[in-house]
């Protein structure tokens, strides 16, 4: 039942409202005066006050303003009854805060139809506001749950990566050498090939319980990826100091973990960053953890690193590496090289390989053996690659001009260009550019690069031969160096490492393996290159194993095209 207060200095009108609302269910009460009025509200606790305008000592209009200024009442709807209808005093009733008006002598219609309306508009704000109350409480409730999520590994229970790194910025505000271990299951993916993903949660769960084992009082243990674990230590003076516990850690790990009714042996490399040492804290302590862990497992299994300055300067030089290969590529640095491949029997010129070299501002030429990895981890690789294909096409299409025809170009590609998707395309494009006909090019390919995915090596190298591209097998020799493989790629020619080369001598194992090559490429149909001829007696050799043609020192080292001696042609004579 709602409840209605009646403020009225003259009790009569109380009376008179009371009749006019008497088929009303209505809890009615009665206030003579302002004070009392107010006094009696947390006692009441009306749904609406009926507010007499002309009241002596406190009149309705400040009534109304105290009321509302009070936080639980302001949302109490007030009716101003009055007998003044003058537009001043109704709009004094508004600026105090009144929600209506009642024109005295009060009629019924008109009391019963302004009491219900603003009844029932309090009403709906009431439940609006449960609502809304509700509505809050879920809210904060779901952003601690998900809070949560974010903050603990749902598998293990221990801390998450994020909260890791929440902790990481606060500690290094505070503090005190803290480090970092970095943990790193070794070939964890096995165990879910073999096992299964439930056994492999497993296994992790039993992991983090026997970690666990190792915290040492206020560190904190967190599960930073699938199969990495990270310790948070604090004050650690020295990572000497360390070396027992990490021990302790590793020992750990000699035991098998007994989950699924199996004993699964695993273990852990560990990278181990000293804040001091680092130099800073947060995230890149974390990534120098990381590092660490890096160069432990390049050891092998079961490993530990402690990250060192010389690992930092490491760092430091490959990214100004990498920076400075970036911009390289922007001022276009890279230039091409040409290295002439000669037809050994008469020892002419029948085309040549491009080699990139990079004109660098300071350090003058710098060899693709030192900024190629770098490249090739990067990606640049893919860019710089076509840089000197389209270098390497139009210089050729100048010799064809100049009368020189029937010259080839050899072009490197590597790994990551050839398993680019965009790598048809962008020699299709650079051919069209340039105008040089797809049967002068020849790719050259490394056996690492055809080996990664057999199956697309395949596809890819024959697209490339139906557009009477050329392939070149390179470094042959080196990599798998398996002849079994060989009748399975659609290659033209094959390359013999210059080591081979270099140390042939007739009868030792190089010779020996020079000569099976040659025998087996020319059984394949498959034209040879022998690299790094250096001396007249290689050249002999290769000469007396039928090798048709080699590139070298012996002739020509590689050089800018406007030195390259075409006309003088290469008569040297063994
Ligand atoms: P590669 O393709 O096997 O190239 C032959 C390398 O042997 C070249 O080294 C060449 O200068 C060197 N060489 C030639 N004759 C002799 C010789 O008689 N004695 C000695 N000691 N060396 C000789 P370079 O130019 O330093 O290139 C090294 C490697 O870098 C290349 O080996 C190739 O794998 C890669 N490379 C070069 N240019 C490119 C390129 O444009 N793209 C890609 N992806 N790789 C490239
Ligand atoms: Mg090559
Ligand atoms: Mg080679």
């Amino acid at each position: 039942m709602f409840s209605l207060l009646i403020v009225d200095d003259e009790p009569d009108n109380f009376d008179v409202i009371e009749t006019l609302l008497i088929e009303e269910d209505y809890d009615l009460h009665y206030a003579a005066n302002g004070t009392e009025a107010i006094s009696v509200l947390p006692i009441i606790q009306p749904d609406l006050i009926l507010l007499d305008v002309m009241m002596p000592v406190l009149d309705g209009i400040e009534v109304c303003k105290r009321i509302k200024a009070m936080a639980e009442w302001a949302r109490t709807p007030i009716i101003m009854v009055t007998a003044l209808s003058s537009k001043d005093t109704l709009a004094e009733c508004l600026a105090a805060g009144a929600d209506d008006f009642i024109a005295k002598p009060v009629s019924r219609l008109e009391l019963m139809a302004r009491v219900r309306s603003m009844l029932r508009i309090h009403q709906q704000y009431q439940q609006l506001t449960v609502f809304n109350t509700q509505l809050e409480a879920m809210v904060e409730e779901r952003t601690a749950q998900l809070e949560t999520l974010l903050n603990v590994d749902s598998l293990t229970q221990l801390g998450s990566r994020v909260y890791l790194l929440d902790t990481l910025a606060e500690t290094s505000r505070s503090g005190g050498n803290h480090a970092i271990a970095y943990l790193d299951c070794d070939q964890f993916k096995l165990v879910n090939g073999a096992f299964g993903y439930g056994v492999g949660n497993e296994l992790l769960q039993s992991i983090a319980q026997r970690l666990k084992q190792h915290l040492r009082r206020g560190d904190l243990l967190c599960r930073v990826g699938e199969d990495e674990f990270c310790f948070l230590l604090h004050h650690v003076p020295s990572a000497d100091g360390l070396i027992p516990w990490i021990d302790e850690v590793m020992a750990g790990f000699l035991k098998p973990f007994q989950v699924a009714n199996c004993d699964i042996f695993m273990s852990v490399c560990l990278g181990l960053a000293l804040e001091d040492e680092v130099g800073a804290s947060g995230e890149a302590l974390l990534q120098a953890a990381d590092m660490a862990m890096y160069k432990a497992k390049l050891r092998g299994k079961g490993c530990y690193q402690i990250f060192n300055c010389a690992m930092k300067a490491a760092t430091l030089k490959r990214l100004t590496l990498e920076t400075d290969l970036q911009r390289a590529l922007e001022e276009q640095e890279f230039i091409t090289y040409y290295q002439p491949i000669i037809r050994l029997t008469t020892q002419e010129i029948v085309g040549f390989e491009a080699l990139v070299r990079w004109r660098h501002p300071e350090r003058g030429l710098v060899s693709p053996g030192e900024f190629i990895p770098c490249l090739e981890e990067t990606g640049l690789v893919v860019q710089v690659g076509l840089v000197v294909l389209e270098q390497a096409c139009q210089q050729l299409q100048e010799w064809h001009q100049q009368g020189y025809v029937g010259l080839m170009m050899s072009v490197n590609l590597s790994v990551r260009q050839f398993g680019s998707a965009t790598l048809l395309a962008d020699v299709e494009k650079v051919l069209a550019k340039t105008g040089v006909n797809p049967w002068d090019l020849k790719l050259e390919i490394t056996e690492s690069a055809l080996m990664e995915n057999t199956t697309m090596a395949i596809a890819l190298t024959e697209e490339l031969r139906s557009r009477q591209i050329h392939i070149s097998l390179d470094d042959f020799g080196t990599g798998y160096s398996s002849l079994g493989y060989l009748h399975r790629f659609p290659i033209d020619t094959l390359k013999i490492d210059r080591s081979f080369v270099n140390q042939m001598q007739p009868g030792n194992r190089n010779y020996q393996m020079v000569q099976t090559i040659i025998a087996l490429s020319h059984q394949l149909g498959l034209a040879v290159v022998a690299e790094g001829i250096e001396t007249p007696e290689q050249l002999k050799y290769l000469q007396e194993l039928g090798c048709e043609f080699g590139q070298g020192y012996l002739f020509c080292k590689p050089l800018p095209a406007s030195e390259i001696p075409l006309d003088s042609g290469f008569m040297i004579l063994p």
